[in-house]
Parts: C-alpha cells; structure tokens; sequence
C-alpha cells in the first residue's frame, strides 16, 4: 500500500504564553508524513529552499517517509509562518506567513508516486491539490484539508477541489466559514453536500465527529496535560488517521473509522507535548499503542 501526501514545508517561528522557538521544521506535509509513518510507508510531495538541512531529509527517511517527492529550489527560500497562541492553547493568531517557494510551487510527481492508492492533499493552496491530482491515477481514497485562507481567497479553487476528494478533514470554525451553519453535524452534512462522501470536523481538545450519509462517529481527544506546542496538530491528526487506513489497506468499515479517528487523536496528542518534531523523535509506534489502550480505558463505559 502506498500513501502520498502533498502540502507546505514549513519554518515555523511559535509563540506560546510561556516559551518561543524561531525556525523549527513545520508545515502540514511534515507532520502528516511524519505521523503517518508510525503506520505505513508515506510519500511526501512539497518544496524547500536552500536552507534545507539534509538532517531533516535523513530524519523522514529513517522514520519511512519517501523524500524525494520534495523539490529543492537552489535559489529559493523555505516557505516561513509565525504564529502566537492565546492563553488557552488552542486559539492563535498568525504574525507572519512568508511563501517564498511555496508562492510559484508546482508540484511534479516523481513516475513511482503517481499510482499512490491513499492520497492527503495537506493544507495548501487548492491549486496545488488539484495539480497533484492531475498526476495520479486510480487512487482508491483521496482526501484534503484546508484552512480560512483558502476559504477566503480561492473558494472557486476549492471548490473544484472538494468534487474531486472523498473526503475533507476540517477545523469547527472552517467547517461554520463553508457554511454559514453553527451546528457542526449541521455544517458537516452542509460541507459534504459540496462533494467529500465523508467529513471530519476537528474540535481541538473538544475531539473529532466523522460525518457520513450514513454514519456519525465521535471521539473526545486525549487528556494532556502538559500542552507545549499544539502546530501541526491538525496534520499529525489526519496523519495518523489516513496511516492507519492505509495500513488496513483502505478498508472503510465502521470499526476501520473509528479506531483510524482513535489513533489520529493518540498520534496528535504526542505531538502537542513538544516543540516541532522534537516529541515525536522520542516515540515509536509502541507508545501510540499503550496510550491507545489508555484512552480505551478511559472512553468505554
Ligand atoms: P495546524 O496546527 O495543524 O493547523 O498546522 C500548522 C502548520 O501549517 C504549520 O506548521 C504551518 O507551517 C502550516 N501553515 C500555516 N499556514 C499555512 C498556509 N497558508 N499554507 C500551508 N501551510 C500553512
């Protein structure tokens, strides 16, 4: 099985009420990839500049990440985003997004990743997404996120988009911006009747509802208690979601669902206890499983 993801590669510089970090590796490919690879071998598609430390390179392809979808641009910059978290820890603000060679990026896909069965297309620009899809045949489960940015500024783009996925993982707020519903089943049904058969609506530390024509699943989202950094989280969630329905080669049944959207939750809740990557370099896929195992405990009744 094989499992392609397309999105930004970031350096994020992250302000929380308590600590600051200036040029960590970030991006929504990178943390989707990276979760991802607890589960299945994962293909990443995006772009760099000349400041790429190859250390980052060697670190996804120890962890099973294929590398060499991601595009070098010798003269360029690395894509920068700087953002501030309230006091909360779940709300933010964004201070700064430099595209850089994200700006111009067309993805190209190397020959070997354009029979990928399971693709993300990351937070991006649709247009990105849409390119990408343009070189992939006959994928079995194609699925997206998006951002307010894109709601915004591309909405014909997105919209296209959304006709050709099956299914969206989106934030509560996005999900109301689509739709103008407050209700998140309400604005799920609303989004899905825009093109995605399935979507996932995101609620932070309030969990995740999965909404189809027939189905509706809940998931509350791991206690933690020591929240550092939640970027990426979003990423790493659908990361290790869509990992996890790779590694049951793309079975869709009801149990698949939900314990995709159980290990999404786990793998996420590692990475907010850290800066960057710097939590998730510390685990292995036997961590995600025991937290697995306590969450069963807490959830089941
Ligand atoms: P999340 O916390 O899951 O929303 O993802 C945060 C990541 O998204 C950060 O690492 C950023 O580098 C990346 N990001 C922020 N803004 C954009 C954007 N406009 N396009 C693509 N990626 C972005």
């Amino acid at each position: 099985m094989s499992l392609l993801v397309v999105g930004s590669i970031a350096y994020d510089t992250i302000e929380t009420p308590t600590a600051r970090r200036e040029n960590v590796l970030g991006g929504s490919a990178p943390f989707f990839a990276y979760a991802a690879g607890f589960f299945c071998p994962v293909q990443m598609v995006g772009v760099v500049g000349a400041d790429w430390l190859p250390e980052y390179t060697e670190m996804f392809q120890k962890h099973g990440v294929d590398t060499s979808g991601i595009e070098i641009v010798p003269d360029g910059k690395t894509f920068r985003w700087s953002g501030k978290y309230h006091k909360n820890m779940n709300d933010r603000d964004t201070l700064e997004t430099q595209l850089n060679v994200l700006g111009t990026f067309q993805p190209k896909l190397p020959e070997n990743y354009r029979r990928a069965q399971f693709v993300f297309l990351a937070n991006g620009a649709p247009s990105t997404g849409l390119a990408a899809l343009e070189q992939i045949q006959g994928a079995d489960l194609v699925a997206a996120d998006t951002m307010n940015l894109w709601i915004n500024t591309t909405r014909p783009d997105l919209d296209a988009l959304m006709k050709r996925i099956d299914g969206l993982v989106i934030n509560d707020s996005e999900a109301m911006m689509l739709t103008g519903e407050i209700n998140t089943i309400t604005a799920a049904r609303k989004v899905s009747a825009m093109g995605p058969k399935f979507v996932i609506v995101k609620k932070g530390e309030h969990g995740a509802v999965f909404v189809s024509e027939y189905e509706t699943y809940v998931v509350p989202a791991f206690p933690v208690e020591n929240v550092v950094d939640p970027t990426g989280a979003g990423d790493a969630f659908a990361g290790g979601m869509m990992g996890y329905i790779a590694s049951q080669q793309g079975n869709l049944d009801g149990e698949t669902i939900k314990n995709a959207l159980v290990y999404g939750t786990i793998t996420a809740s590692f990475g907010i206890e850290g800066f960057s990557f710097d939590r998730y370099k510390e685990i292995c896929r036997s961590d995600i499983d025991e937290r697995r195992e306590d969450f069963r405990k807490m959830t089941s009744f």
